[in-house]
This record gives C-alpha cells, sequence and structure tokens, in this order.
C-alpha cells in the first residue's frame, strides 16, 4: 500500500481543510458568530448569502465523502481499481483526481448517460 502513501497525504491534508472550511462556512450560515440583522432588507440579503454558503458547505461536503470514500479503498487495498469494470486505473489520472473511482473511460460514459 506505500504505493498509494503520497496520494493518502494529500488525501488527508485535503480532508482537514475541507473540514475547517465547511465547519466555518456552517457556522456563519447559522449566524452563530452574529445575530440576524433586524433590518428587513439587510436581512434579505443575509439570507441570500446563507444559501451560498449552504451551496459551498455542500460542495465541500461532496468531496468530502469522495476523500473518505478513497481513503477507505487505500485501508482496504482497492484504491486505484475502476469501480465499474475493474481495471487499474492509471497513476497519471489519480494523481490528477485523486478520490475518481472510475476509469477514463467508465466515467466518459457515465458522463454521457
Ligand atoms: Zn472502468
Amino acid at each position: 500500500m506505500k504505493k498509494y502513501e503520497a496520494i493518502r497525504k494529500q488525501l488527508l491534508a485535503r480532508r482537514e481543510e475541507l473540514n475547517k472550511r465547511v465547519n466555518k462556512l456552517s457556522n456563519s450560515a447559522r449566524h452563530i458568530d452574529e445575530p440576524l440583522t433586524p433590518d428587513f432588507s439587510e436581512q434579505a440579503v443575509e439570507r441570500q448569502n446563507d444559501e451560498v454558503l449552504t451551496a459551498l458547505g455542500d460542495v465541500g461536503r461532496q468531496e468530502l465523502v469522495q476523500i473518505n470514500r478513497a481513503l477507505a479503498h487505500i485501508e482496504a487495498g482497492e484504491y486505484g481499481v475502476c469501480d465499474s469494470c475493474g481495471t487499474t486505473i492509471p497513476a497519471e489520472r489519480l494523481e490528477i483526481l485523486p478520490f475518481s473511482d472510475l476509469c477514463v473511460s467508465c466515467a466518459e460514459k457515465q458522463a454521457v448517460d
């Protein structure tokens, strides 16, 4: 499993960064730091901001799910194998997309579907 040690470290670092960011985003969306402004028009703006923050948080959470899955695959010795057809995913692809669990041709097929 030493083979993927560099990727594992990269994923762990990325996970930590995302965790921090998602936590921070959900804190500001929930107004833990600052209460809602009593002014009505400002409240509308703040609610819009909340939606953006929530969307950003969702993207981060999705990536966290992918990272956790990739890390679990590394632990299980199943990392770098296409989920769909079972071929080995080329190392160059894993370097660009460390949490991809599909080979190029399966990913392309999925994108078409
Ligand atoms: Zn495949």
